[in-house]
C-alpha cells in the first residue's frame, strides 16, 4: 500500500496511541539524576541563558534514552498564520534545527489542543511534514509547554525514537513534563532578561545624551556669565557711581552669581547621575579650605547679624589626602544653608579628628551646627532627596532648588563618608559629615595645594619689571574682563583672538604665560599648543607656560590639557583670585 492511500484511511487518532502508556510497565525513578540535571540547567540558565534550551534537549535525549528530542515553540507569521518553529533540536534531528512545521495537523499542535502530553506512533503515516524526517520517527513522545500564569501552552517539549525496540513510558511523561515546565521558567526569564538588559542600553544612551546636552548646554552659557560677573565686578569698582547704579549693579551681580551656581549644580547632578564624577586624591590643608568656606559666609552672616564660630585647632596642621575641592563645596553648602535658614544667633562648625590608624588614615568629623528655623521631623528623611525642600514655604521665602543635600551626599558617599542631621523646629540643625581621609607623609605637607584665598603670603608680581602675559581669547567680552584682572594683578597683557595669531604672537614674545583659551575657531587651544610645542622643539630653549581656559569644567578636562602639552588648566570663568597666585608663583620659580 502506497503512503498516500495510506493516509486516506488513517485519522490523527490511529497514530496516537496515548492510552497505551498506562499498560507499559512502571520503571523505578532515580530522583539523583534527575536532581543534577535540573542543576545543571539551573547553572546554565544563570551563566548562558541562550545555551539553555541546547542543553536541555541533550539532556532530555540522555535521560530518556531518546534519539533525538526538541523544542517546538508557535510562532505567528506575517499574514497572521501560526506555526511552530523548532528552536531547539538534540540528537539525530539536530539538522532540522530553525525549521518550521505546521500548527494545524501536527502532533506538536493536537499535543496543545488537547493540553497534556500524547505518544504517537509512526506519527509520518499521518503527519505530512514528517514524511519527509531523517531518520524515521517511530514513536513520539510530546508534552505542553505551559503559558505563564496558566495560560495556554506556548509550545511543545518531545523526545522521539528510531526502533521498535525503545517504548516510552509513564517515567518519560514524568520527566518529559518536568523538563517542559523549567522550560517555561527559563523562557519567561531570558525574556525579562532581554528586556532589562534593552532597557538598560535604552537608560545609558538617553544618559549619555543627558550629560553630553548639559555640557555643551553649561559651555554655552558659562562663556558669556563670565563676561557678565566679570564686566560687572569692574563696574563695581568703578566711580563715580550714584547709589541707585550701585544698588543696579549689586543685583546684577548677586543675580549673576545664583544663576551661575544653579548652573554649576545641574551640571554636578548630571555628572553624579552619569557616573563621571572623579575624587581627585591630593595633598591639602583643610584648615586653609575651612578658613575659605569661612571667611565667604560669614560675610553673609555678617549682613544677618549671625555670629560665626569656628573650632577646628584639632586639625592644625595637619596635612590630608583627597579632594579639597569636593570637601570644600561640601562645606560651602553645609554653612550657606546654616546661614540661609538662620535669623539670629550663631553658626558654629566644629572640626574633630575621632581616630587615627596605623596605615596614616583618619576619620574627620566636620559639624555645622545653627540655631535657624530646624526642619520638620516629617520631612528630615527625604531632605537629601533632588528636589526636596522642607516646605513650599520655604522655597517662596528662601530659594533654592533642593538640589544643595542631595549632592552634599552623594560626594559625601563618594569619598566613603556619612552625612546625618539632627533638628529641632525653630531651635536649629546639625549636620554631621564623616570622613576618612589619608594622613599625607611629611614631604607633602608643602605641596598642599595653593590656597584659594590668602594669595597676600605670595609674593607680589614686581610692577617695575611688567611681566608680560598672552591671553588667548576669542571671545571678546571675555578678553576685556581677563585684561583688565591681569593688567589690575600688574602685568602687561597682550591678546590673541584666534589660535594661529596666539603661536605666532608667543613665540615672538617674552612671556611669562600663555593664557590659553581651549575651544576657538580656525585653531583650537589644543593644536596652537602643539605648534607652539613643536616649533619650541626646533628652536631649543625654555618652554612657554601654557595655561589651559576652559569653560567646559567636566571632570577630565585638566587631564585633556595636559595631556595636549599645556603645563596647567584654570576653569572658566576663573577666580580672579587663582589666577593672580599662579602667575605670582610663576615669578617665584628659578628661571
Ligand atoms: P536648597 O537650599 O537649594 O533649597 P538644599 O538641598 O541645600 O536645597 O536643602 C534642601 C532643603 O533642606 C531646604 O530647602 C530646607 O528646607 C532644608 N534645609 C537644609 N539645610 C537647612 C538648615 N540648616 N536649616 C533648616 N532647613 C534646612
Amino acid at each position: 500500500m502506497s503512503q498516500s492511500e495510506q493516509h486516506s484511511t488513517l485519522t490523527q487518532a490511529t497514530v496516537r496511541i496515548t492510552e497505551q502508556l498506562e499498560m507499559r510497565p512502571d520503571r523505578e525513578i532515580d530522583l539523583v539524576i534527575e536532581n543534577k540535571i535540573l542543576h545543571s540547567l539551573a547553572d546554565a540558565l544563570t551563566s548562558s541563558p541562550r545555551k539553555l534550551l541546547e542543553l536541555l534537549v541533550d539532556l532530555a535525549c540522555e535521560i530518556c534514552d531518546a534519539d533525538s528530542a526538541g523544542v517546538s515553540l508557535l510562532e505567528e507569521q506575517e499574514g497572521g498564520a501560526t506555526l511552530f518553529r523548532w528552536v531547539a533540536m538534540g540528537g539525530a534531528h539536530k539538522k532540522y534545527l530553525g525549521g518550521l512545521a505546521p500548527r494545524e495537523g501536527s502532533s506538536c499542535g493536537e499535543c496543545m489542543d488537547l493540553n497534556s502530553a500524547q505518544l504517537y506512533a509512526m506519527p509520518r503515516r499521518f503527519h505530512d511534514h514528517q514524511t519527509a524526517a531523517d531518520p524515521v520517527l517511530v514513536e513520539e513522545l510530546i508534552v505542553p509547554i505551559p503559558g505563564a500564569e496558566s495560560k495556554e501552552p506556548i509550545g511543545s517539549l518531545w523526545i522521539a525514537s528510531q526502533s521498535t525496540g525503545r517504548k516510552f513510558d509513564r517515567e518519560d511523561v514524568r520527566l518529559l513534563t518536568r523538563l517542559a515546565s523549567f522550560t517555561a521558567a527559563a523562557l519567561r526569564m531570558q525574556d525579562l532578561l532581554v528586556k532589562e538588559q534593552d532597557a538598560r542600553q535604552l537608560a545609558d544612551s538617553a544618559n549619555d545624551a543627558k550629560t553630553s546636552f548639559l555640557t555643551n548646554m553649561s559651555h554655552e552659557i558659562r562663556t558669556p556669565m563670565n563676561a557678565v560677573i566679570g564686566l560687572s565686578d569692574i563696574l563695581s569698582m568703578s566711580s563715580p557711581l550714584t547709589s541707585r547704579q550701585r544698588e543696579f549693579v549689586r543685583t546684577l551681580q548677586s543675580s549673576a552669581r545664583s544663576l551661575m551656581d544653579l548652573i554649576n549644580d545641574i551640571l554636578d547632578i548630571a555628572k553624579i547621575e552619569a557616573e563621571t564624577f572623579d575624587v581627585e586624591d591630593m595633598p591639602f590643608s583643610l584648615t586653609q579650605v575651612i578658613e575659605e568656606v569661612v571667611s565667604m559666609t560669614s560675610v553673609r552672616a555678617n549682613q544677618k547679624q549671625i555670629d560665626f564660630f569656628v573650632a577646628q585647632s584639632a586639625i592644625k596642621d595637619v596635612v590630608f589626602i583627597g579632594d579639597a575641592l569636593r570637601i570644600r563645596q561640601i562645606l560651602t553648602n553645609l554653612c550657606g544653608n546654616a546661614v540661609k535658614f538662620t535669623e539670629q544667633g550663631s553658626v558654629q562648625v566644629k572640626v574633630a579628628m575621632l581616630n587615627t590608624f596605623e596605615d596614616r588614615s583618619a576619620l574627620v568629623e566636620m559639624k555645622v551646627t545653627d540655631s535657624g528655623i530646624g526642619i520638620p521631623e516629617d520631612k528630615l528623611e527625604g531632605i537629601f532627596e533632588k528636589f526636596n525642600q522642607g516646605d513650599t514655604s520655604i522655597t517662596r521665602r528662601y530659594g533654592g532648588t533642593g538640589l544643595g543635600l542631595a549632592i552634599t551626599k552623594n560626594l559625601v558617599e563618594r569619598m566613603g563618608g556619612t552625612i546625618t542631621v539632627e533638628s529641632e523646629m525653630g531651635r536649629g540643625s546639625t549636620f554631621t559629615v564623616r570622613l576618612p581621609l589619608s594622613l599625607a607623609d611629611e614631604e607633602y605637607a608643602l605641596l598642599a595645594i595653593t590656597p584659594v584665598l590668602g594669595t597676600s603670603l605670595l609674593p607680589a608680581p614686581d610692577q617695575s619689571n611688567w611681566p608680560r602675559v598672552l591671553l588667548v581669547e576669542d571671545y571678546k567680552p571675555n578678553a576685556i574682563v581677563a585684561q583688565v584682572y591681569i593688567e589690575d594683578f600688574g602685568y602687561r597683557c597682550d591678546v590673541a583672538s584666534n589660535g594661529v595669531e596666539a603661536a605666532e604672537k608667543a613665540l615672538g614674545g617674552d612671556y611669562i604665560a600663555i593664557l590659553m583659551d581651549v575651544q576657538m575657531h580656525e585653531m583650537d587651544g589644543y593644536e596652537a599648543t602643539a605648534v607652539i610645542r613643536q616649533e619650541e622643539k626646533r628652536r631649543g630653549g625654555k618652554p612657554l607656560y601654557i595655561i589651559g581656559m576652559t569653560a567646559h569644567a567636566m571632570a577630565g578636562d585638566r587631564e585633556k590639557c595636559l595631556m595636549a602639552g599645556m603645563n596647567d588648566y584654570i576653569p572658566k570663568p576663573f577666580d580672579p583670585k587663582l589666577l593672580k597666585s599662579k602667575l605670582a608663583s610663576l615669578l617665584t620659580q628659578p628661571s
